[in-house]
């Protein structure tokens, strides 16, 4: 959706905030978008019938091996370089062994000590405007599970593979985040960057980038970390904010009412907006991770690199800033236009055509996102393109229209009743600007209204709307309104 602001707030944090700091660590799961799975070649694409997306090396078979698919490696490059990251010229590739009925093979191809992409950062946008800096432990690859479908089968738990061996890019970051917000706009933040990048198409309802909270609290003031809790596989940055606000809430609670907290996993459900516990927090050494002894160490030499990244598109931070130095535009409206790559591109396009960014930029966030939002559209799959929008802008911008008369054209233009042009044309939309029309019309509603003009000139100023307001009445609304106040206070002045 267009209107992305990067501050969705559901109700803000009640308690005690004075005395207790909040910290947050995510850890979020983004699939990327290769075609094939990270060590297999069977098919990625989301949807297909149950199990007809998993070879023998995605259900565990014995007697096979895993290969590595380069794509995944470079599109983990990409996400490295894009958040200024350390690269790990060797990296391994680590068995995390657990049991579930969805990872037939007992363990799950991770890395563990030594991740692809190391320490790195990206920057945040706080709610006074100020930036903050979010420290990026590490990004690792890893396959993705099967699917534990409860909902279909009465008393029994449906299995599906498909998903088994999907290339994820786990990225975790530092415990630098300070507020359910802070969190939402790290989370949509590494979300934008995934999508903007080509890595992951980041779609949330199809499981494409999942997060979990890591969250403690903590005295003000202490500098030791709290006892966390960790809250798994939330899929929407709402239901983050939420799920933090009630966890947060709920370990101040805790600890004064004499309690601790205890480190475990839980569960956010939506419906009755509250965590619950799902189990006590496995510790490392219960994965009993090793080496797996079926892949080499992955070693990335420069080349491979180099290509890798080569072809970064400008990032949307450097985008923003160029947006707001380029075209004047506030930081709010740079960062709303910034939001994917696809509105960046239509905001250029449209600018570009219209020669008129400020004007483009108002319309684009206003007029349009909130006709896309109620359509249910993304900018993609606008019915109005960027040249459509231009031309509208264009009348503007020449005065055949006044931004009211504009909104009307571009209701129809959004119906599909042609371009600006032609919908001018048909509905004798076009704007009067001609003094020599307007001024005779002024005139005469002067004349017809003498009690109203003498008490106008004894200093009852606020009539003077009711005689613009008789101007557009008399003109459908198409009279030039700057010319309007002009001619009529010219005339009424005593
Ligand atoms: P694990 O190996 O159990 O997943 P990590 O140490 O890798 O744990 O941390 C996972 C995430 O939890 C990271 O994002 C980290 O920043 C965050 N984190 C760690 N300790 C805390 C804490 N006390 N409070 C909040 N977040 C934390
Ligand atoms: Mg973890």
């Amino acid at each position: 959706m267009v209107s992305g602001h990067p501050h969705c707030c559901t109700r803000p944090l009640e308690k005690h905030t004075m005395s207790w700091e909040t910290v947050i660590g995510l850890e979020i799961h983004t699939q990327l978008a290769t075609r094939s799975k990270i060590f297999s070649g069977a098919p990625t694409r989301f949807g297909a019938d149950p199990n007809t997306q998993a070879c023998a090396i995605d259900l565990g078979l014995p007697g096979v091996l895993p290969v590595l698919n380069r794509e995944a490696v470079r599109l983990a490059l990409r996400f490295g370089r894009a958040i200024d990251a350390e690269i790990a010229e060797r990296s391994v590739f680590a068995r995390k062994n657990y049991f579930y009925p969805d990872l037939p093979k007992g363990y799950q191809i991770s890395q563990y000590e030594r991740p692809i992409v190391g320490r790195g950062r990206v920057e945040i946008l706080l709610d006074d405007g100020a930036e903050k800096t979010i420290g990026v432990t590490r990004a690792h690859l890893e396959e993705d599970a099967g699917k534990s479908l409860h909902e279909d089968f009465h008393g029994l738990t449906g299995i599906d593979l498909n998903r088994a061996g999907t290339p994820l890019l786990e990225i975790v970051s530092e415990p630098d985040l300070r507020s359910p917000q802070e969190a939402v706009a790290y989370a949509r933040k590494i979300h934008q960057i995934v999508r903007w990048i080509g890595i992951s198409d980041g779609n949330m309802q199809e499981g494409s980038f999942r997060m979990d909270a890591n969250v403690s609290v903590r005295p003000r003031g202490e500098t030791r970390l709290g006892t966390r809790t960790e809250i798994k596989n939330i899929n929407s940055f709402r239901f983050l904010e939420r799920a933090l606000v009630f966890e947060i809430e709920r370990q101040i609670d805790v600890i004064e009412g004499g309690g601790r907290i205890v480190q475990e996993t839980r569960l956010y459900d939506a419906e009755r907006d509250e965590t619950r516990s799902m189990r006590t927090k496995e510790e490392a050494n219960d994965y009993r991770y090793f080496p797996d002894p079926d892949l080499l160490p992955l070693v990335i030499d420069g080349d491979f690199l180099a290509a890798a990244t080569a072809d970064l598109p400008e990032l949307p931070d450097v985008r923003r800033a160029r947006f707001e130095r380029d075209h004047g535009l506030s930081p709010y409206d740079a960062g709303l236009l910034t939001a994917s790559r696809e509105l960046a591109d239509y905001f250029e396009a449209v600018a570009a055509r219209c020669g008129d960014a400020k004007l483009a930029a108002n319309w684009i966030n206003g007029e349009l996102a909130a006709a896309l939002n109620k359509a249910g559209l993304t900018i993609e799959a606008s019915p109005l393109g960027s040249e459509g929008l231009a031309g509208l802008l264009a009348r503007i911008a020449d005065g055949t229209l006044s931004g009211k008369l504009a909104k009307q054209v571009f209701e129809a233009i959004w119906a599909g009743e042609g371009d600006a042009d032609a919908v001018i044309e048909a509905k004798g939309l076009r704007q009067i600007s001609d003094a020599g029309t307007i001024e005779p019309l002024i005139d005469a509603i002067i004349a017809a209204n003498p009690t109203q003009v003498e008490q106008y000139r004894a200093g009852k100023e606020k009539l003077f709307g009711f005689f613009v307001g008789q101007v557009m009445k008399e003109t459908q609304g198409k009279a030039n309104p700057q010319q309007v106040n002009e001619i009529l206070r010219r005339r009424l002045a005593p």
